[in-house]
């Protein structure tokens, strides 16, 4: 079955495929209409330039950080996978590992 909507919604926020694939829709939305709605591919551009800001550089450190919070998060007892990444990510922090 063909996909066919009336609307599609984009989410210019974060990191992922879908949210950088996000940023490139509108801008090239923007570029499109820009000879004729000047003000809202400006505003566009404004909204996905600040996303864009927003969005962390992915260091080392960074997506260990988001990984850990993803499986164990706050409890106690880390699995096996959790107590490697988090004493790397102790290890990163303290200069140890580069
Ligand atoms: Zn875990």
């Amino acid at each position: 079955m063909s996909l066919e909507m009336k609307y599609f919604v984009l989410k210019p926020r974060g990191h992922g495929h879908h949210a950088v694939a996000a940023r490139r829709a509108l801008r090239a939305y923007a570029d499109s209409i820009v000879g004729h709605d000047l003000e809202l591919a400006c505003s566009l551009g404004e909204w996905v330039d600040l996303e864009q800001s927003r969005v962390e550089p992915i260091t080392p450190i960074n997506f260990l950080t988001e990984e850990l919070s993803k499986c164990c998060g706050d409890s106690e007892e880390l699995c096996r996978t959790c107590n490697m990444m988090h004493s790397l990510r102790s290890d990163l922090l303290d200069g140890v590992v580069k």
